[in-house]
């Protein structure tokens, strides 16, 4: 049942003030991932948010990170409640210590909103909160909607993953509220995959001076993994590799004994996944004195863009186009939690957040303008789906 994009904008455009409080009231309640009482007491006001604009609250337990937060619309007519529920997908952790706040505290210019996690994504659950309600007042919620704020999304959404899978098999469609791309505030209808990988050698320690042949360097044989391991990466596949992190030994008169690496590694397609893990497992030392150890896999499946999801996207331009602006798509190498929902061919469209830069800086921030039209976007697309 679609409802025109033009009359939605007519209700958020003069609450753009309300979004901007809130927004700030999000951002002055610092939630890194790791600080899980900090956390919860920020989930316990989201919360409230939707309950008073009457969703139906399920926490699930996060483990050691903050609770992650399920809330259920139902629809309005008798008629709607048997489709599938669209679903809403982002998180409330952010990637800034306790504290960050008093350095680049909140603050809104002219055009600009700045702060930690105002663009990623505390300006993007507040979208959602608008377009629920503005779908609310145009003659009800036109189907289902099933928003999940998971915390722990900026560490590899490992409690929350399988919620968001579960969820996601439920719903028609899923729109994640990550920032857009790039100030055109493109949306991502394809992720690259994440996997990260340890490799680890053990050798044999000696005095450099006395007992030089009897050493078995660690780091000669690791520096030697590695030059193996960059020939991984295959730029024209979108496959790449990298040794981000290495560390060993323990002093210079010393043949090291340890020595290991942390890798970082994106695929564009799914079937790179298998290739990428053989490579791996099949690295042997060159040095038969060291020992060899390789941990790791894919972290995040990639999103690819299938015919769901550009049927999705076109869905989304022409409603941008009835708004009066020319909506892009792009591809990115980073992952969200979008990758895991696009893997179980959900279609997926993420980017449905703020428009801004530097997520994850010190300069992050949200452009203003942008706001009412992306969340107008939002709810056009839930009662168009
Ligand atoms: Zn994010």
């Amino acid at each position: 049942m679609p409802v025109d994009p033009r009359r939605l904008i007519r209700i958020i455009e003069p609450r753009l003030g309300e979004m901007v409080a809130a927004t700030r009231e999000l951002v002055e309640m610092e939630s890194p991932s790791f600080s899980k009482a900090e956390v919860d007491r920020l989930g316990r006001v989201l919360q409230a948010k939707f309950e008073a604009l009457g969703g139906a609250i399920r926490w699930h337990p996060g483990g050691r990170f903050g609770n992650h937060l399920e809330v259920d619309f139902k629809a309005s007519l008798e008629t709607r409640r048997r489709a599938k529920p669209i679903m809403l997908l982002g998180h409330f952790d952010t990637v800034y210590d306790l504290g960050t706040l008093r350095k680049t505290p909140f603050r809104a210019t002219k055009d600009r909103l700045f702060g930690p996690g105002t663009l990623d994504m505390k300006c993007g659950i507040v979208m959602m909160m608008a377009a629920i309600r503005a779908l609310a007042e145009t003659g009800g919620l036109p189907r289902a909607v099933t928003v999940l704020l998971n915390t722990d999304e900026e560490v590899g959404s490992e409690s929350s993953r399988p919620v968001t899978e579960k969820l996601a098999r439920q719903a028609e469609a899923v729109f994640v509220l990550e920032p857009a791309q790039g100030a055109q505030g493109a949306l991502k209808t394809a992720r690259k995959g994440v996997g990260n990988y340890h490799v680890k050698v053990t050798g044999r320690a000696a005095h450099s001076g006395v007992d030089f042949d009897k050493g078995r360097s660690a780091i000669v044989e690791l520096a030697r993994q590695i030059e193996r391991i960059a020939g991984f990466t295959d730029i024209k596949r979108g496959l790449t590799v990298n040794a981000g992190v290495i560390r060993g030994g323990t002093r210079t008169n010393v043949v090291a004994a340890e020595a290991e690496a942390d890798i970082d590694v994106r695929i564009a397609k799914m079937k790179d996944a298998r290739l990428i893990e053989k490579k791996f497992r099949g690295l042997r030392a060159v040095d038969r004195g060291c020992k060899l150890e390789v941990r790791g896999g894919l972290n995040r499946p990639p999103m690819e863009r299938t015919r769901d999801i550009a049927a999705l996207f076109a869905k989304a331009r022409q409603i941008a186009g009835e708004l009066g602006w020319e909506l892009k798509e792009a591809a990115t190498g980073g992952g969200s939690d979008g990758n895991f929902t696009a893997a179980l061919s959900v279609p997926t469209l993420d980017g449905m957040g703020a428009v801004g830069e530097g997520a994850h800086s010190e300069h992050e921030s949200v452009l203003l303008a942008e706001l009412p039209r992306r969340t107008a976007l939002l709810a056009a697309m839930i009662a168009a789906v």
